[in-house]
């Protein structure tokens, strides 16, 4: 039978395989020819067919025998930041290009049990850092949706690859890590629902670290269902990762109830930021609406260190990163380019190793770690950190849930801000501040901007209280009704 899985979910394709109305192999063979016709968006770094035919064929073998797993026979990509055992893991940069890892993550091992199919891995900024997956060594991944003047957009990052693969059809779910909004904002991007969890919620081990911190591996997919049942599949305490958190995984589908009457949404003044478009404003404006008519109780917070965010993050997560990718010396992974002592090989391999936002990052993290500017930034800005939570957690005495736009704007166009550091960074305005924090943020698609580009809104939560982030954004995700579907301008 032909499947057309670019009409399915996660959610309606588990029901077709069990009622055996196609097999994991009939769909993963659907998903390999969108994806090989998809190959215009780059949103793929490797390809992995052959392995997505074995894991489908075995999935087939358990839904016969009625042994399937919760994601059984349904094809995903991998954000090519985890670690996948025996298959190509680059972090979008030149110097990890033909690492293979010995190991599997445990977020992608949990999806595996689960009986999930991998097709492969997914384009990324290098390292997870920008907001436009335009600093990948692999070539930029251009957004499946264009503008009526059709020129080409970016798909958000850091996890383009992953928002462009959902949005494009070719996978029912994708994995992706968010360090300061790299889910959110590119499922805004692309119209899909991406979560990023509570800080400890996944395990991180066998991710490339950028910001210890602050990343966290998470969902993308197309409706808020899909997330759930994702999430429920990734989710673990791990002995490997001492900051996952030992607390049971809760049945996230069953928290969607549809029902969100007596909940308290909070709407922090703060996030009316200068400069922000009419159309964000409206959908904002919109959404609001969307969840009284539903009966929630709309309450006005404000979470006054909210402007200090940004600044402390691009302290931070420098900070971290410098540290991380201490490792990354031509020693152990990757390239290695030969010099005449063993410092100038160092020198010479991370030169020509890493890319300039890269070499900007551990430029700044490197500066703010120094002796004499220590105190004035990298603690300043941890102090920072420290008020920001404490603005959520007085915001949880009054308020159940927080509502926000995800990102200051639709997709913008390749090239357009990529001399800008500054412009680029602005992208995470209203997502950085739930990753300082540790909390759980979601983006649910809720509208299209005046030129026909997706928009989604975000959703905040208390700690480890995904549930009532998938029951609001069920709710919010049926008010909007958001159907569009990108052209597939692509297939010629
Ligand atoms: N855009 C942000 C940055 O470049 C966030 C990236 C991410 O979440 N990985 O740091």
């Amino acid at each position: 039978m032909k499947v057309e899985i670019e009409k399915l979910t996660i959610a309606s394709a588990r029901a077709g395989l069990r009622a055996r109305e196609f097999s994991a192999t009939e769909l993963t063979e659907a998903a390999i020819a969108v994806m090989e016709a998809a190959r215009p968006l780059n949103a793929m770094i490797t390809e992995t067919p052959e392995r997505a035919r074995a894991m489908a064929a075995e999935s087939d073998r358990r839904l016969t025998r009625g042994e399937a797993g919760p994601l059984e026979g349904i094809p995903i990509a991998i954000k090519d930041l985890f670690c996948t055992d025996g298959v190509q893991t680059t972090a979008g940069s030149r110097i990890l290009k033909g690492f293979i890892p010995p190991y599997e993550s445990t977020v992608s091992a949990n999806l595996w049990r689960a009986g999930a199919v991998m097709l492969g891995k997914a384009n990324l900024d290098e390292f997870a850092m920008g907001s436009s997956n335009e600093t990948s060594h692999f070539g930029r991944v251009e957004n499946p949706w264009r503008r009526a003047d059709g020129k080409p957009l970016v798909p958000g990052g850091s996890s383009g690859g992953s928002a462009a693969a959902v949005a494009a059809g070719f996978c029912l779910g994708a994995t992706g890590t968010d360090t300061g909004g790299s889910i959110r904002q590119p499922a805004s991007f692309t119209g899909i629902v991406g979560i990023k969890p509570t800080y400890g919620r996944c395990s991180r081990w066998g991710i490339v670290a950028f910001a210890s911190s602050l990343d966290q591996a998470g969902p993308m997919t197309r409706t808020v269902r899909d997330a759930a049942i994702m999430l429920g599949a990734m989710a673990s305490v791990d002995e490997k990762d001492s900051t996952s958190v030992d607390r049971p995984v809760p049945d996230y589908e069953a928290a969607m109830t549809g029902d969100v009457r007596g909940l308290r949404i909070g709407i922090p003044k703060e996030y009316r930021v200068d400069g922000m478009p009419a159309e964000i404003e409206a959908l904002w404006r919109q959404g609001i609406d969307w969840l009284r008519s539903a009966g929630a109780e709309i309450v006005d917070v404000s979470l006054p260190h909210t402007g200090y965010a940004l600044p402390a993050y691009y302290i931070v997560a420098p900070a971290e990163a410098s540290s991380n990718l201490a490792r990354y010396d031509g020693v152990r992974f990757g390239l290695r380019v030969p010099g005449n002592s063993l410092p100038d090989m160092y020198a010479k391999t991370r030169g020509e190793g890493f890319g300039a936002e890269v070499r900007r990052r551990i430029l700044i993290g490197t500066y703010v770690l120094s002796a004499g500017y220590y105190d004035a930034y990298y603690v300043k800005a941890q102090q920072v950190r420290t008020l920001i939570l404490r603005d959520f957690e007085r915001a949880w005495e009054r308020v159940d849930a927080i509502l926000t736009p995800t990102a200051p704007s639709a997709a913008f166009g390749i090239g357009e801000k990529s001399d800008d550091p500054i412009s680029m960074y602005l992208n995470d305005v209203f997502t950085v501040p739930v990753n300082l924090a540790g909390l759980p943020g979601i983006s649910v698609p809720a509208g299209l901007s005046r030129e026909g580009l997706p928009l989604g809104l975000q959703l905040i939560g208390r700690a480890f209280d995904e549930e009532t982030l998938f029951r609001v954004g069920g709710v919010l995700e049926e008010a909007a009704g958001f159907s569009a579907r990108p052209q597939t301008w692509w297939k010629g």
